[in-house]
């Protein structure tokens, strides 16, 4: 089977070995289209991932063979997340399953920027979800969607919350609606006005261009009152931190959603007199994906042209397009 593997910090399409159930239980999936993530582009830029790794895990893809104990067959198309907590740990117990030590070493093989993929018995039971109602496009927003939805939850699901949203790239529009399926006033600020104007379009209540005059911030405190109540960096900005805390009310929470490339920005004082929160959110659990795919069912989360499609053999064009802001997002269709 084709993949794009790794090689010298770019992909090269090669051939491997067609992952095989040989006795387990668990699926192979014939990979429709797999979403690039965020989270992939940083990983190679932090010269995290190793020759010869294939990449993607926002996975749409059909059963081609199967030997499970679930109710999932062949032929049905399926749309999944890759890790799964065990459920009865000290991190899971707590609600942070994404912490769990089970979550990362489960996964999909050997991911979705290949052919065909081995999705595991635990898999099934706990993180693939059947498609019906949904493009394969829409479809590949479960796992992303997820994590946003995550992130809202754990700033808490009180209504009428007013919520900025700081990076209007795609996860910053997903985070906004799922911010507002959850009830929230969403507003949102960007340096790119098209994306102040996109978000708009999604739902935002209101969004604000980032310049460097500082008017926008006394303008968007008009909107705020006394400040917002919950503040999500999705942007990958340190400076986005320094804004969150002039824009937040005193006792509000800071969503951390991004790694920054010189990892600073503690704000030692602030956070003690003014009582913030600042809290991480990272990777979504079973809950989160299921409510995820009910949110893209329901159409309460739109996702409609955020997409740009690419084949397989163009991913290293989609990656650089998406780190030079050209597309919203890729989607890699094999
Ligand atoms: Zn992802
Ligand atoms: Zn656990």
């Amino acid at each position: 089977m084709k993949a794009a593997v790794l090689e010298n910090e770019k992909f090269v399409m090669k051939e491997l070995d067609k992952p095989k159930l040989d006795g387990r239980l668990g699926a192979i999936v014939k990979v429709i289209g797999c979403g690039l993530c965020g989270s992939d582009i940083v990983k190679l830029r932090n010269h995290l991932v190793k020759d010869g790794s294939v990449l993607g895990h926002e996975v749409v893809g059909e059963i081609v063979d199967i030997n499970t104990q679930t109710a999932f067959k062949k032929s049905d198309v399926v749309a999944m997340g890759h890790h799964i907590p065990c459920f009865n740990c000290p991190y899971c117990h707590s609600g942070h399953y994404s912490m769990c030590r089970h979550f990362k070493t489960t996964n999909i093989f050997p991911g979705g920027f290949s052919q065909y993929i081995f999705v595991s018995e635990e898999h099934l039971n706990n993180t693939v979800f059947e498609i019906r109602d949904l493009s394969y496009i829409e479809a590949s927003f479960l796992e992303p969607l997820a994590c946003c939805i995550r992130a809202v939850k754990r700033a808490g699901l009180h209504e009428n919350t007013k919520n900025l949203i700081i990076g209007l790239g795609t996860v910053g529009i997903l985070m906004g609606q799922a911010s507002k399926a959850y009830g929230n006033e969403v507003y949102g600020c960007d340096l790119i006005s098209e994306r102040v104007k996109l978000s708009e379009d999604f739902g935002f209540d209101k969004s604000f261009v980032i310049d460097s005059d500082e008017k926008y911030i006394e303008e968007m405190k008009k909107y705020a009152l006394i400040g917002f109540d919950n503040i999500f960096l999705t942007a990958g900005a340190s400076s986005s931190l320094d804004l969150a805390v002039k824009l937040a009310r005193d006792g509000a929470n800071i969503i951390v959603f991004s790694s920054v490339k010189d990892n600073s920005g503690y704000k030692n004082n602030d956070i003690y007199y003014r009582e913030l929160t600042i809290m991480g959110s990272y990777s979504p659990s079973p809950i989160d994906l299921e409510d995820s795919m009910n949110l893209l069912q329901s159409g309460k989360v739109n996702v409609d042209g955020l997409s740009v499609v690419y084949p397989l053999e163009k991913l290293n064009e989609a990656i650089s397009d998406t780190i030079s802001n050209k597309i919203m997002k890729a989607y890699i269709e094999l």
